[in-house]
C-alpha cells in the first residue's frame, strides 16, 4: 500500500471535477445534482432557494419585530395623550393664512428637528382650546421620534411640577434630581397647560430649575397655552422668557375660533 493509499484510506474522496448525475425533485421537477466530496450529492437548487428566501424573511419579520418594539417603547413613554397618537401634518386642516402659517412652522420645526436639537431652540403655541395646537405639537414630536430617533416627552406643566414635588414626602420611590432628570432627558419636551397659576414660588422655581438644566444641556421645549402670551409670560417668568428669546424661540398664535367636532383630528 502506498502512502498516498494509506492517507486516503477512511477519509472522503474528492471528485474533481464533480461528479453528476440527473435527479428530480418532486415539487420542481428534473435538475443536475452534482457530487464534490465522496457520496454527497447536492440537493434541488430550487427548494435550497426557497429554504434561503424563507430564511431571509423570517429575518426581515425578526428585525421588524424589534423595530415595532423598540418603537412602542419610544411611543409609551413619549405620553402622548390616546386621543392625540394619529395626529399627523397631513391630518391637520389648514384653511385660513394664520392657521397655514402654523402648520408651515411647525412642519419646518419638525423636518429641521436636528438643527433644533443642537441649538435647544423652543416654541410657543398660544390660542384656544380646540385651535389644533396639542395636534401640531404631537406631530412634530412623532416626526422628531420617527425620523430623527429622538425622545420626547408630553407632559401638562403642573404634573411636570407634582412629579418632582412628590419626591418630596418621606417614602419617594424617586430622589427630586431622578424626578428632575426624567423632564431633563427628553430631546423635546412639550409642556402641555402653560399659564395655569401655580400655587407657590417653589413651583415656579422647580420649573425654572428644569428648563435651566435644559437651557444648559440645549435641549429644546415646546410651550403650549390656552392664556394670552402676557399670562405665558408671567406663568414662566421673566428668566425663563429671556432665555428662551436669546435661543431665538417663536410664538406661534392660534388666534382663531376652535374647530374641535367640526374637524377630525
Ligand atoms: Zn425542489
Amino acid at each position: 500500500m502506498n502512502l498516498a493509499n494509506a492517507f486516503a484510506k477512511g477519509m472522503p474522496v474528492i471528485h474533481r471535477p464533480p461528479l453528476d448525475r440527473e435527479d428530480v425533485c418532486d415539487e420542481h421537477g428534473a435538475y443536475v445534482a452534482l457530487c464534490h466530496l465522496g457520496s454527497v450529492w447536492t440537493g434541488c437548487p430550487m427548494c435550497a432557494r426557497a429554504a434561503e428566501e424563507r430564511r431571509d424573511a423570517q429575518e426581515a419579520r425578526r428585525q421588524k419585530d424589534l423595530a415595532d418594539a423598540e418603537w412602542s417603547q419610544r411611543l409609551g413613554r413619549a405620553g402622548i395623550p390616546e386621543r392625540f397618537m394619529r395626529c399627523s401634518f397631513d391630518g391637520y386642516v389648514a384653511n385660513t393664512p394664520m392657521q397655514v402659517q402654523a402648520l408651515e412652522f411647525a412642519k419646518g420645526y419638525a423636518r429641521d428637528f436636528e438643527r433644533v436639537r443642537a441649538s435647544g431652540r423652543g416654541a410657543i403655541f398660544v390660542g384656544n382650546v380646540g385651535t389644533g395646537k396639542t395636534h401640531l405639537a404631537v406631530a412634530i414630536g412623532m416626526h422628531a421620534m420617527r425620523r430623527h430617533g429622538a425622545s420626547v416627552l408630553f407632559m401638562p406643566v403642573q404634573r411636570a411640577v407634582r412629579s418632582i414635588k412628590d419626591t418630596w414626602a418621606r417614602g419617594s420611590a424617586m430622589t427630586e434630581s431622578q424626578a428632575v432628570a426624567v423632564l431633563t432627558y427628553p430631546d423635546l419636551l412639550i409642556l402641555d397647560e402653560v399659564g395655569v397659576q401655580f400655587g407657590s414660588d417653589y413651583e415656579r422655581q422647580v420649573l425654572f430649575d428644569v428648563l435651566n438644566e435644559r437651557y444648559e444641556r440645549r435641549k429644546p421645549t415646546l410651550f403650549l397655552s390656552n392664556k394670552t402670551q402676557d399670562e405665558v409670560a408671567a406663568t414662566l417668568g421673566e428668566r425663563v422668557m429671556d432665555r428662551l428669546r436669546e435661543d431665538g424661540a417663536a410664538v406661534v398664535p392660534f388666534d382663531w375660533p376652535s374647530h374641535r367636532g367640526r374637524a377630525a383630528q
